[in-house]
């Protein structure tokens, strides 16, 4: 049964520009502008009245921006939840003026050894994720650590648990890595690692998405009976101020927005693409997280509810719940 029909969600890639080079990604490859505070004002409006209560500004590195932290803070004062997502390499500069301004603020790191994480990520970032927790906390926030789980670092997760986000009082959240398009990221994980996965999640301080688990058991999303509600969850803006359909890695569509998003997204032609969400040949096996979570959060399925204590969780943990509820309200 679906439970929420309007998008909760948008995904606002401010610039595909990126200071790292990680491995199992390929948007930093791509030219980019950057997108301009008055596009976001008047999108902002139009998410608004399509009931979107989460806004992620995204990237390539999000804080490439140099207007990040207006553009967060009209998002805040619209009454929109925020967050952002950086490899850490400018956020001890930046620090200062993102402050407060960030409900869920994380900091990717996948491994608790200097010389692996620099190597994934293509750049030396570790020493600045480091950096960043404490120049963080000292600010008073609550940042995350976003651990995306490949097979080959699987056993770096205990160190990372025990030596950085528990003595930092910090949750790890835990990314399972996904293929999409030409992008590799290695071997599957395989049933019993999942299973490791699994118990390591329901640790104290350890946030994973069951459903994230679920549906890899199940071997992805189906396009005969799908999953994915990407689309119709999910807003995606491009940082040429397009919609981006039905989702940014398989981008089939990009319509220029121009001001008019609310009455692009009700467009006859919007809707019949929104309605292929999952449906494409390249859904088959889908395991996006991005797209997945909100899938998994607006209609009762077994994935709702596997995913369910996790959200609890989390939100609980970090207080999220509140502003939930408050931007709920508005
Ligand atoms: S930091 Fe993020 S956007 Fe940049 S290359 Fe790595 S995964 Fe891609
Ligand atoms: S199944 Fe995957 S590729 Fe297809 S629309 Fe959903 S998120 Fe995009």
């Amino acid at each position: 049964m679906r439970l929420v029909r309007h998008p909760v969600l948008c995904n606002y890639y401010v610039t595909y520009r990126c200071n790292a080079k990680c491995g199992f990604c390929d948007i930093w490859e791509k030219p980019s502008p950057y997108i301009t505070l008055a596009d976001v004002e008047a999108n902002l409006r139009d998410l608004k009245r399509l009931g979107v209560r989460v806004i992620d500004f995204t990237g390539g590195e999000p804080l490439l921006h140099r207007q990040l932290p207006e553009m967060l803070a009209l998002a805040r004062q619209m009454g929109f939840i925020t967050t952002v997502t950086t490899n850490a390499l400018l956020y001890p500069k930046q620090a200062e003026r993102l402050r407060g301004l960030v409900d869920m603020l994380h900091f990717s790191l996948d491994s608790s050894d200097r010389d692996t994480h620099d190597r994934g990520r293509g750049v030396a970032c570790y020493d600045f994720v480091l950096e960043s927790i404490r120049v963080a906390r000292a600010l008073g926030e609550r940042p995350d650590v976003l651990f995306t789980v490949f097979r080959h670092n699987l056993a770096d997760l205990e160190a990372v648990y025990r030596e950085i986000t528990q003595p930092n009082g910090l949750v790890l959240i835990l990314n399972p890595a996904f293929d999409y398009n030409a992008i590799e990221t290695g071997e599957r994980l395989t049933p019993a690692e999942l299973d490791f996965l699994s118990a390591f999640g329901r640790k104290k301080g350890v946030y994973l998405n069951e459903g994230f688990i679920a549906l890899r058991r199940d071997g992805g999303n189906h396009v005969a009976a799908p999953v994915c509600r990407a689309a119709s969850t999910t807003l995606v803006i491009s940082p040429h101020n397009e919609l981006v359909l039905p989702c940014y890695h398989l981008g089939d569509q990009k319509m220029l927005i121009a001001g008019r998003l609310f009455d692009l997204y009700h467009a006859p032609e919007t809707q019949r693409l929104i309605a292929l969400e999952g449906r494409l040949p390249a859904c088959e096996g889908c395991t996006i997280n991005c797209y997945m979570q909100p899938s998994f959060a607006v209609e009762t399925s077994k994935y709702f509810w596997a995913a369910l204590p996790s959200t609890l969780k989390y939100n609980l943990e970090k207080g999220t719940w509140k502003r939930l509820l408050r931007s709920a309200g508005r």
